[in-house]
């Protein structure tokens, strides 16, 4: 029997309730499965896919549009007052930058994905939170899984709403329930008739949600009984915001993304049609996930576009900055972060270009892909605006309205550091990632094999298990030995960055030995061993990463533009000495050192360090501003 924590789901239940929602099933090929499995398939994603130059034609005269207005649009005014003002919310609505991926025939742009990210790394080049504004409402607000579950019937009815600028919002956070969805409370009870859902509960820091017309929430309905036993069900409801019972209680505040329109949002017996389901009872969790799994390329073109923006503004002051009598970029210790930004940025553009050209050519499965850019870019883009505001110096860590007061240039670092730290957290955290992107590339030997090593098998699954790994392995392992990379000359085709695409596939066959070597050696224990696999996961990331950087290099040239092989190079270079430290320590010198350290620590066995502090955890009037809340409840407006 599975015991409840304090009301709160055992981790049983949250691995049963996320692998029940979990896509089992391969849309297509994967080149990131592929290269778990130790296989370097560079035929999924070589040539890079080429630009569609008729979608480039029909995007232009938004995106030119789009950048007119971003010139216009006064930031340190919309971080300092935190709102974005109405006439630009309005402007963006008129430009059809509400219905980008829509198709033309529901009132929509209909342009490709590639033009939606395109879009959305320019806006956040300028602003963070007009992306917030623009994303949360088409990356993972009502469009998307309208576009990809919707019957024809919604879609008539929605999507010429949502092309007009009917903001939406996506709601599947709650106060217990962030990174593990098996927590939620809100839940949707149906009426005796069984024509309408009466939904309950709160949702916690959605986007949008205190502007939105409509809402996709997430919300428990009644459990099915499986096999005997009962299995909680999520389901997805379009609600009207102007529905009685719907109630923004609280906006939120951040530390960036100042005029993010985020709250909590309460539901009270409110009546939902069963006609505003979306896709199916008891689907809302797996529509969310695979909703997130597509929403989540926004993100990496976004990072990929801020680098740009903050590369641009670091290369001219590192130029132009004198200090010990030589422009700063002189002094090595400048020049290398300027090297390694402009380095890093490309490949950051390699990957989120790639994944979303992959996913547009179709019959490619891009999850994979996609969290991998999501990891990667967003940490990757964490340190480039660090390096940032490093090399501005002081003047980075000062605010543009207090540089343009006193007569510099307004560069907002400040405001990109502290815009940029969420994206580490939201659709889905680094972490959540490598755990998301390791039980995929574990999924194959688990299924071949795990039950042969699990205690709780049967003989009967032992034996079937037995039979599956004859076949597999015995080809299988001996092949992750040999390759085409151990051949010097192979990949002539990539000239000076030939050395890195063998070096790729060399490792790629070694880290499918090291994830089969780590099954046999911990058997069901790896589930547990996070830092192993994290380590597995973050090689994969790299060999993906150079691989992605060296196709588009190679296609950059064919273009003409010879200068991107160079940062490629640089790129690999780096790359090549993280894989080798996370092979040389991939079962960790320390881990279970570490492990057993935070466990003291948090039961508070170090507290005696505490001395000579004023503790964060000090009430600092949380009681006074409880009855804020609480006051700010009774005359919060229906939305
Ligand atoms: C500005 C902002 C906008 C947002 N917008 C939306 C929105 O529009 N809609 C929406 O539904 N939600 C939204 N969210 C919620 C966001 O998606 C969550 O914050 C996120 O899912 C993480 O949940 P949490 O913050 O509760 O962290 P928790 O789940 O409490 O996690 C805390 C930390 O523990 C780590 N962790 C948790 N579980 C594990 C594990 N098993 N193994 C290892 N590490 C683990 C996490 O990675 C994190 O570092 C938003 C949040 C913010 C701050």
């Amino acid at each position: 029997m599975s015991q409840r924590v304090g009301g709160l789901a055992t981790e049983k239940e949250a691995r049963d309730v996320a692998e029940a929602a979990r896509e089992s099933e391969w849309s297509g090929p994967s080149f990131v499965r592929e290269l778990f499995l130790g296989r370097f398939r560079l035929d999924l994603i070589y040539p890079h896919p080429p630009e569609d130059p008729d979608e480039a034609a029909r995007a232009k005269p938004f995106l030119d549009k789009l950048e007119a207005f971003l010139h216009r649009v006064d930031s340190d005014m919309i971080d300092r007052t935190g709102e974005i003002p109405e006439a630009y919310v309005q402007e963006l609505r008129e430009m059809g930058a509400f219905g980008i991926k829509i198709p033309r025939e529901y009132g929509g742009l209909g342009l490709s994905y590639s033009s939606y990210v395109k879009a959305m790394a320019m806006v956040t080049s300028k602003d963070g939170s007009i992306t917030a504004l623009l994303s949360a409402h088409q990356s993972i607000g009502l469009p998307q899984p309208l576009k990809l579950f919707g019957s024809e019937a919604q879609k008539q009815k929605y999507f010429p709403r949502l092309a007009k600028g009917a903001i939406s919002a996506f709601a599947l956070t709650e106060v217990d329930a962030g990174s593990d969805p098996a927590n939620m409370h809100a839940h949707a009870e149906p009426t005796p008739d069984g024509k309408e859902f009466i939904l309950n509960g709160e949702k916690l820091w959605c986007t949008n949600g205190t502007r939105a017309e409509l809402f996709l929430v997430m919300a428990r309905t009644p459990d099915v009984v499986v096999n005997g036993k009962p299995r909680k069900q999520i389901t997805a409801f379009i609600v009207e915001a102007k529905w009685p019972g719907v109630e923004v209680v609280h906006r939120c505040r951040f530390m960036g993304l100042k005029a993010i329109e985020n709250g909590l949002i309460r539901f009270t017996n409110v009546r939902i049609p069963r006609e505003n389901i979306l896709w199916g009872e008891g689907k809302g969790l797996k529509l969310a996930l695979i909703t997130l799994n597509t929403g989540r390329l926004t993100l990496p073109a976004s990072a990929a576009g801020g680098s740009k923006a903050l590369l641009q503004a670091s290369r001219t002051w590192a130029a132009e900055r004198v200090q010990w009598g030589a422009p700063i970029g002189k002094h090595e210790a400048v020049a290398q972060k300027v090297a390694m930004m402009a380095a890093n940025t490309f490949a950051m553009e390699s990957i989120a270009g790639l994944t979303v050209g992959l996913a547009e050519r179709g019959n490619y499965d891009i999850r994979l892909e996609a969290a991998i850019a999501k990891m990667y870019n967003t940490e990757h883009g964490w340190r480039i605006v660090d390096d940032a505001l490093q090399i501005r110096g002081g003047r980075g860590y000062e605010t543009a309205d207090s540089l343009r007061a006193r007569g510099e240039r307004p560069i907002p670092i400040e405001r990109a550091m502290r815009d940029a730290r969420i994206n580490l957290i939201f659709e889905g955290s680094s972490e959540i990632m490598r755990l998301f992107i390791a039980r995929e590339a574990v999924d194959h030997h688990f299924k071949t094999a795990f039950a042969l090593v699990d205690k709780e098998s049967s003989r009967a699954e032992k034996t079937a298990a037995l039979g599956r790994v004859m076949k597999f392995y015995p080809a299988w392992y001996p092949a992750r030995w040999v390759g085409k990379g151990q051949l010097p000359g192979s990949f002539g085709e990539f000239g000076t960055l030939a050395g890195h695409m063998r070096f790729a596939e060399r490792h790629t066959r070694k880290l499918g030995r090291a994830i089969f070597h780590a099954m046999v050696r911990l058997g069901p224990k790896l589930e547990r061993r996070q830092l192993v696999l994290f380590r597995a996961v973050d090689i994969g990331a790299e060999l993906f990463a150079m691989t992605a950087a060296c196709v588009r290099a190679q296609m950059l040239k064919q273009q003409g533009n010879e200068q991107a092989i160079s940062l490629a190079d640089l790129f690999c270079r780096a790359a090549r000495v993280r894989v080798e430290q996370l092979f040389a320590g991939f079962y960790g010198n320390y881990d279970a050192e570490m492990y057993r350290v935070a466990q003291s620590v948090m039961r508070g066995e170090h507290a005696w360090m505490e001395t000579g502090i004023i503790e964060m955890l000090e009430d600092h009037g949380t009681t006074a501003a409880r009855t804020t809340a609480s006051q700010e409840r009774e005359v919060a407006q229906p939305v």
